[in-house]
């Protein structure tokens, strides 16, 4: 079910492996399994509700259910899959949570409050194999890709650091590892994220960032109808070869094919599209000429991010002036232009800044998952 996750210890007293998580499933996916295992399906809403909507982990405590199936779910499911190991708060209200997995692997969270929403940034996998030349995850390689459980509880372990009567009511997959890589893992917490007895957001409060793997993006779209970023870094195959390898796998002409055909893209529904601005490497004003040239006729969205530096790269942000001129370039090509502040970077947690610094889980159980 969940290739690559680590193998639970049994469950004490009864030698059964404990491997299984109902947070691997969404509700319509529980209530199959449940039908298999000769449970009651239909109350598999019910236990989301539980799980999700009251942070109720306990099947024990959920009394809605009769007494021996609270007794079965005992017995055969894990429910939790994050503990909380670390958290830092950024003098701007941010704040990561580095996260611990079962198999002792380490990934993080951030957690950004503004007055009227909170989002959470999550990640996919353990590391990221793609390597990416600015991004201090890739730099750390892969290890593994996180099961559905370790998705979702992202959301439950950072909520309960929330003030009382805030929740999360954004959700962004643009933290550690490459969603696309990972997706019937991604999809099925999509489905948990959407789901009105679960965390119920709205479609267009989730936002899945993809480094531009092009079959998987309709793959993810005819399955759940959540907003697409893409990270773009460049309008040319020359600059994207460099900064994102993977661009030789699916070139622009190919990603861009792709993008266009997509049914869900309309001006209500734009594609977003990120751009790191490095020093001297993509922030020239003929750069932007050629990203709006790029993204003529495509409904986007551009959102400027000045890279924020690192100890793993010697790539540098430019200037606010840079910055701004690129800015004005694009929004004169007419493409609508945001520039994104950057938030967390005091505590290594604003984009691509999540490497899980410091702490190390013990070498035997995480497979090399730091390598620093
Ligand atoms: N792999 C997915 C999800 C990660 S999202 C993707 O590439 O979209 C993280 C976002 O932060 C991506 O847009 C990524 O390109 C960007 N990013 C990575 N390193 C960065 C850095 N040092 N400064 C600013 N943005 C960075």
């Amino acid at each position: 079910m969940n290739p690559g996750a680590g193998r639970g210890p049994a469950h004490p007293g009864t030698g059964r492996s404990m491997d299984e998580n109902l947070k691997d499933y969404s509700p319509i996916a529980l209530r199959r399994r449940l039908t298999r295992e000769g449970l009651p399906g239909y109350r598999a809403d019910q236990i989301a509700g539980w799980l999700y909507g009251r942070g109720v982990e306990d099947p024990r405590a959920m009394t809605d259910l009769d007494r021996d199936l609270r007794a079965q779910l005992a017995a055969r499911f894990r429910t939790r899959a994050l503990d909380l190991e670390h958290l830092s708060r950024a003098s701007d209200g941010t704040v990561k949570g580095v996260l611990r997995a079962g198999d002792g692997a380490l990934i993080e969270a951030v957690l950004i409050p503004e007055e009227e929403r909170v989002t959470l940034c999550i990640s996919t996998q353990v590391g990221c194999p793609l390597a990416c030349s600015f991004c201090a995850t890739g730099s750390m390689g892969f290890t593994r890709n996180l099961r559905t459980a370790e998705i979702v509880d992202q959301l439950c372990r950072m909520r309960e650091i929330l003030p009382e009567g805030r929740r999360i009511t954004n959700v962004v997959f643009m933290g550690m590892g490459e969603p696309l890589l990972n997706l019937p893992r991604v999809v099925e917490a999509i489905r948990i994220l959407l789901h009105p007895k679960a965390f119920g957001l709205a479609p267009r409060r989730v936002t899945v960032s993809t480094v531009g793997i092009a079959p998987k993006i309709p793959e993810l779209l005819e399955q759940v109808p959540v907003n697409l970023a893409v990270s773009l870094h460049a309008a040319t195959d020359e600059v994207r070869d460099r900064l994102v390898p993977i661009n030789r796998r699916f070139p622009l002409a190919e990603l861009f094919a792709t993008l266009r055909r997509l049914p869900t893209v309309s001006q209500r529904h734009p594609v977003f599209f990120e751009y790191t601005l490095i020093e001297g490497v993509n922030d020239a004003p003929e750069d932007a000429r050629n990203l709006a040239r790029l993204l003529r006729g495509i409904p986007s969205k551009v959102n400027l991010i000045p890279m924020n530096p690192h100890q793993d790269s010697p790539l540098r942000p430019p200037g606010p002036e840079v910055a701004g001129r690129f800015m004005g370039e694009l929004v004169r090509g007419g493409i609508t232009t945001t520039l994104r502040r950057s938030r967390g970077s005091d505590i290594d947690a604003a984009c691509g800044q999540l490497a899980v610094r410091g702490r190390r889980p013990p070498l035997d159980q995480a497979g090399g998952a730091t390598r620093r």
